[in-house]
């Protein structure tokens, strides 16, 4: 564990300032692995909420008029500045978030890889000339939407605020992004390199607070232009409609609860260290984790074997240490949650296979655990876990399996295994979610899509895509003299 390491002061950053909350209110920031407080999260006014909204304003005059390689050069160098320092900021978030070091640092090298693809693919978010009569022409426009209202969550505490911070920026919009109280380090060492990189002052803009307070004042004001969110259904259902009331778009990136289908053709070891590999990365909480496993009869006791191997093999504890390949859960109640959901699949006649009680120590620690024998009324089946617990049934027919998947409201990520390309297109076709994987269960990609279908939400992040919400479209139709 590294000792020549302190926790940073956590300040918001308004116009290009940065500062604390104008009325002095703040909150405690934990180490989920020890329950120590490590810091002081400032909460912000109205009154600073306003002053975010004036300098987003401001910036946007400011950002939309520098020329698109000025920005992407400016981008790219804040994107420089973040791969240089990742070691570092992979110690601020294992420090706030619990994650291993390793995945913290592979998350901080792929967020500022996804910003220089974001702000390179801004070079490239051409408008188009379409044929009219002679003396006239018609054309389409692609601009940056404005100032944008983000919110974001703790899970990936780089990678969240990235994706609307890249987007934005790289389209020529500015921003105010509400950073997750929980783990506001990382994103304050991600505006850190974006301010020494030279982007203008109010053109991102970080605040923290209430985030009921915050998210209600900054989507009503008239100056947003755009709503993203990433987090629970039931927040984003809330968020959704206040920017609806406001007739504002919005984009809304929310919950999942991943469909895994082991086909009999499948090697089932293969497809259990996969599974399991994913499973339990972030300890389970992540938006796209697989997290409803459904294997064919015939390979089910195989499978479920290396399943629990794989979770056996898992090293969990505090993630500044090395060897440790889970850290803890984020909060307390991510804890609560999955000590609520084994009970109640115990309770209803699963058998739990591994894990299933807290750990008997500090911190937020809840070990990989696997459950069979779950009947379809555990509300494990229904309910998002967002956490290290794996719930395995059998199925017979494909088709069933299919039903089952796709029988919630949920559409995010979905995973099939098989050896057929037959079966893998019904798979495919067959899935009601926005992001698929075959034969494994990968993380995103920055050059490709991401996001949900039903109520995992609306809009794209990552990809070409991932500009379309930050821009608008005008049609110009222009009579030539
Ligand atoms: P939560 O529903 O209270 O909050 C989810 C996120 O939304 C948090 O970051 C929170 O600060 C924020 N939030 C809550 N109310 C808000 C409001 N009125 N305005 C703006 N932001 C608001 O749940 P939680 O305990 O923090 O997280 C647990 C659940 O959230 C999980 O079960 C999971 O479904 C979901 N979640 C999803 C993602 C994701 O990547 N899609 C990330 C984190 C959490």
């Amino acid at each position: 564990m590294t000792t020549d390491f302190s926790y940073p002061h956590i300040q918001m950053y308004i116009a290009g300032q940065w500062c604390a909350g104008g009325d002095g209110q703040s909150a405690q920031v934990l180490n989920p692995a020890t329950e120590e407080v490590i810091g002081q999260v400032p909460l912000a006014t109205i009154a600073d909420l306003d002053r975010a909204v004036e300098a987003a304003v401001a910036g946007f005059e400011v950002w939309r008029a520098t020329p698109v390689a000025q920005r992407t050069a400016i981008l790219r160098d804040a994107a420089d500045r973040l791969s240089a320092r990742s070691a570092q900021v992979a110690r601020v978030m294992t420090t706030e978030q619990g994650k291993p070091l390793a995945e913290a640092r592979g998350e901080v090298l792929r967020v500022a890889d996804a910003l220089r693809w974001d702000a390179d693919d801004a070079r490239r978010a051409y408008g188009r000339i379409i044929p009219s009569a002679p003396g006239t022409l018609l054309s389409v426009r692609r601009e940056p939407i404005g100032p944008v209202a983000a919110f974001t969550p703790w899970n990936f505490p780089a990678g969240s605020p990235m994706r609307k911070i890249a987007a934005a920026l790289s389209a020529g919009c500015s921003i105010v992004i509400k950073g997750s109280e929980e783990t506001p380090g990382t994103v304050c060492e991600l505006v850190r390199c974006f301010a020494e990189a030279g982007v203008p002052a109010g053109v991102l803009n970080l605040v923290f607070g209430e985030p009921a307070k915050v998210s209600a004042h900054l989507i009503s004001s008239p100056a947003t232009r755009l709503v993203a969110f990433t987090g629970s259904v039931p927040v984003g259902k809330l968020l959704a409609s206040a920017a609806g009331a406001a007739m504002k778009p919005s984009i809304m990136e929310l919950g999942g609860h991943a469909p895994v289908i082991v086909c009999e053709d499948a090697d089932p070891v293969v497809a259990a260290r996969r599974a399991a590999a994913a499973k339990f990365a972030n300890a389970g909480q992540v938006c796209t984790s697989p997290s409803r496993f459904l294997v064919h009869e015939s390979v089910y006791e195989e499978f479920t074997a290396a399943f629990v191997e794989a979770a056996g093999a898992l090293v969990v504890g505090d993630g500044r240490e090395d060897g440790v390949t889970m850290g803890p859960l984020a909060n307390e109640r991510r804890l609560v949650a999955m000590e609520e959901l084994v009970a109640d699949a115990a309770a209803r006649g699963a058998k739990i296979r591994c894990g299933g009680e807290r750990l008997d120590r500090p911190g937020y620690f809840f070990p990989p655990t696997v459950l069979t024998d779950v009947p379809a009324d555990a509300r494990i089946m229904s309910e998002e876990p967002f956490g290290p617990i794996a719930p395995i049934v059998p199925f017979t027919e494909l088709d069933e399996a299919l039903r089952v998947a796709n029988s919630l409201p949920y559409g995010l990520a979905a995973y099939g295994f098989t050896r057929s390309s037959a079966t893998a297109e019904r798979l495919v076709r067959g899935f009601e979610a926005g992001i698929l994987s075959i034969n494994h269960c990968g993380g995103s990609v920055h050059e490709a899509p991401s996001g949900g279908v039903k109520s995992s939400g609306y809009g794209r992040e990552g990809g070409p895509e991932g500009l379309d919400a930050y821009l608008v479209t005008k049609r110009v139709s222009h009579i030539l003299e």
